[in-house]
């Protein structure tokens, strides 16, 4: 096992904290020699202040659209047409929901854009948002955000990408989520993980990971933390 894949939020963090499990993670990750790469709907702003705050070889950001480097090189899936589009459509949708608005870290976002799914929940907006998009763009949404893109970008073709850039397998990494965005990467990783509050969306997944864990003391980070002590993959 050479990298650990891993979704950040719900899944390295719990009840939304960044607590003591997940620097436990990556100290056991360290002691045994294996890269962690973080595969997450977060912005690019994000990926920078992980990679320069904590021993991470590399984020995978905004759902797959850019790959951020260790040395902060970025490789960018989105053509610049698309983001052109993408500015115009967050326009139109804005001007049709004056109620709602973009995620305060949409600001750090290059290829996509995202609304706190706890506004449109609050606002009863969700599906008439969703109906708004269909067509328009691709989306998909986390336990915090619902997302909007334009073009081929997807968590698991960026993943997919950097492996055969690092001369890496799916089936030599571990992947780990909690929620529908992570579906793609349980089709395309055949060892993947889904930390136990993933059992609020099992119903709608059509993908699952191989390995579901159970129990409130395996949510998050903390069943992450778990796996990687007791499995013998690791
Ligand atoms: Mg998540």
């Amino acid at each position: 096992m050479k990298y650990v894949l891993s979704d950040f939020d719900g899944t390295l963090t719990n009840e939304n904290m960044i607590g003591p499990e997940f620097l436990q993670v990556l100290s056991l990750l360290q002691e045994k020699k294996i890269k962690i790469v973080i595969v997450t709907g977060r912005s690019l702003s994000w990926a920078h202040f992980l990679l320069t705050h904590y021993p991470i070889h590399a984020v995978i950001a905004e759902g797959g659209g850019v790959i951020v480097f260790e040395d902060l090189n970025l490789r960018v899936f989105s053509s610049d047409e698309d983001l052109t589009k993408l500015d115009d459509l967050s326009e139109e949708l804005l001007n049709n929901f004056p109620e709602i608005s973009l995620s305060a870290d949409s600001f750090g976002r290059l290829c996509d854009r995202a609304i706190e799914l706890s506004l449109l929940e609050e606002l009863n907006l969700l599906d008439e948002v969703k109906k708004f998009l269909k067509g328009k763009c691709h989306f998909s949404y986390s336990n915090v955000h619902l997302n909007f893109w334009l073009g081929d970008i997807s968590k698991q073709r960026a993943s997919l990408d950097f492996c055969q850039m690092n001369d890496v397998l799916p089936k030599d990494t571990i992947y780990f989520g909690d929620a529908p965005n992570d579906q793609g990467m349980f089709r395309e990783f055949p060892e993947s993980v889904g930390v136990s509050n993933i059992s609020t969306y099992l119903d709608q997944l059509k993908f699952r990971p191989k390995y579901i864990l159970e129990g409130k003391d395996k949510e998050g980070a903390k069943g992450v933390l778990y796996f990687l002590r007791n499995s013998s993959k690791v």
